[in-house]
């Protein structure tokens, strides 16, 4: 089972009926802390202080002719947030999360419905509509991949899109024919975003440089802005405010630009090439390194290789992970010789076989013909529905 999201195609008003369920949300969610905080010392056990909160919710406080408004929108809603509260309760007490805190409108939108069980899950088709439990159909910006069941949708808002992510139950996903089916290597890199074995080069776009460019000089401008501090009592400016929403939008179109250029070339990996050798990055170690931190972080390596698995699912690929250690890049792929290559030296000159190559295409290569030995199939990350 794994999730799939996608960006949804809405009108204003069902943007609108969005935002009111992630209000509606939000609303449930402080409505069960607050009554929970208020009776933290009923000795009763956590699952059963929520479950009379929400008995107390659905029998009284839906019933208020102040509270009517809930009963126009869907009551999953409501029914899923006891639950992620309940949820974010059994993480606090297993020593995994924080206590819960109040859910802020600034904090993002995103609501959860579900078909009520897995007997009523909802069929998807490989289309461009969707059908959401409760709440209706809806249009999508990319067709669902195939044919396949899920069961909870959740909806969530970044800037201006709107996105919905559900877990699928996949047994078998359709195979598709590759047209390269010996392995390829690829190697990741900050000048060169990805290179290919087989000489194929993946660059960043245009576009995205240009807008993270725009980025960093805004927020250099605008480094002494103060959004204000509620606390303190000061207001936040007018300019700030203005600044503080085109700097969101700025960020959002920055992600989805990256986001674009992700998705399309993964897919455009999967469905080439049948068997994919990738290097085991050490993305932690990576980001330990100030210098690399702030170009490996949003180069988005670690998203790329995630898309890669989940859909070594749908387009039947091999994903082969290169062990860390084996040095793919001082490698001469030709004669086998190990020497030394500095990171700033872009090119592989072989003291062995006097081989000359680019050092990214070199370390491709190396990748492709790894040793068995050094090899691990990867499996996509399993998001279980309970
Ligand atoms: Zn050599």
């Amino acid at each position: 089972m794994y999730a799939i999201k996608l960006e949804l195609k809405l009108n204003n008003c069902e943007q609108t009926l969005m935002a009111r369920h992630s209000g509606y949300a939000r609303f449930c969610y402080n409505y069960a802390l607050n009554l929970y905080k208020n009776a933290m010392d009923i000795k009763i056990g956590s699952s059963k202080k929520v479950a009379a909160i929400e008995r107390v919710f659905t029998n009284h406080v839906k019933k208020l002719p102040e509270y009517q408004w809930t009963n126009t929108l869907s009551s999953r809603v409501y029914k899923m947030t006891f639950r992620h509260f309940q949820e974010a309760l059994s993480r606090y007490f297993k020593g995994l999360g924080k206590f819960p805190t109040f859910k802020r409108k600034k904090d993002g939108d995103s609501f959860t419905v579900d078909a009520a069980d897995w007997n009523h899950s909802i069929l998807l088709e490989p289309s461009k509509r969707i059908k959401v439990p409760t709440l209706g159909t809806f249009r999508l910006k990319e067709a669902i991949p195939f044919k396949c069941m899920a069961q909870t949708f959740t909806i969530s808002r970044s800037a201006n899109k709107w996105y919905i992510s559900f877990a699928i139950k996949a047994e078998k996903v359709p195979p598709l024919l590759h047209s390269i089916a010996e392995p390829v290597g690829i190697d990741l890199g900050v000048s060169t975003f990805a290179t290919l074995s087989d000489g194929t080069v993946y660059s960043y776009p245009k576009p995205l440089k240009k807008a993270k460019t725009k980025l960093s000089k805004l927020q250099w401008k605008n480094r002494k802005k103060q959004l204000g501090n509620r606390r303190l009592g000061i207001k936040a400016s007018k300019n700030a405010q203005k600044y503080y929403r085109s700097l969101a939008k700025n960020y959002a179109k920055v992600a989805n630009q990256r986001r674009d250029f992700l998705q399309k070339t993964t897919t455009e990996i999967s469905k080439k090439y049948a068997h994919i050798r990738i290097e085991d990055l050490n993305v932690s170690g990576m980001l330990a390194n100030h210098k690399l931190a702030a170009s490996i972080s949003d180069c988005g390596f670690y998203e790329f290789r995630r898309q890669l698995e989940y859909k070594s699912f749908m387009h039947g690929t091999k994903v082969e992970v290169v062990d860390r250690w084996y040095p793919s890049s001082k490698t001469c792929h030709q004669c086998g010789n190990i020497q030394p290559l500095p990171l700033k030296e872009r090119v592989f000159n072989c003291q062995c076989c006097e081989l000359l190559i680019n050092r990214d295409l070199n370390a491709a290569i190396n990748l492709s013909q790894a040793p068995f030995e050094k090899l691990r199939l990867v499996r996509p990350e399993v998001t279980s529905v309970e």
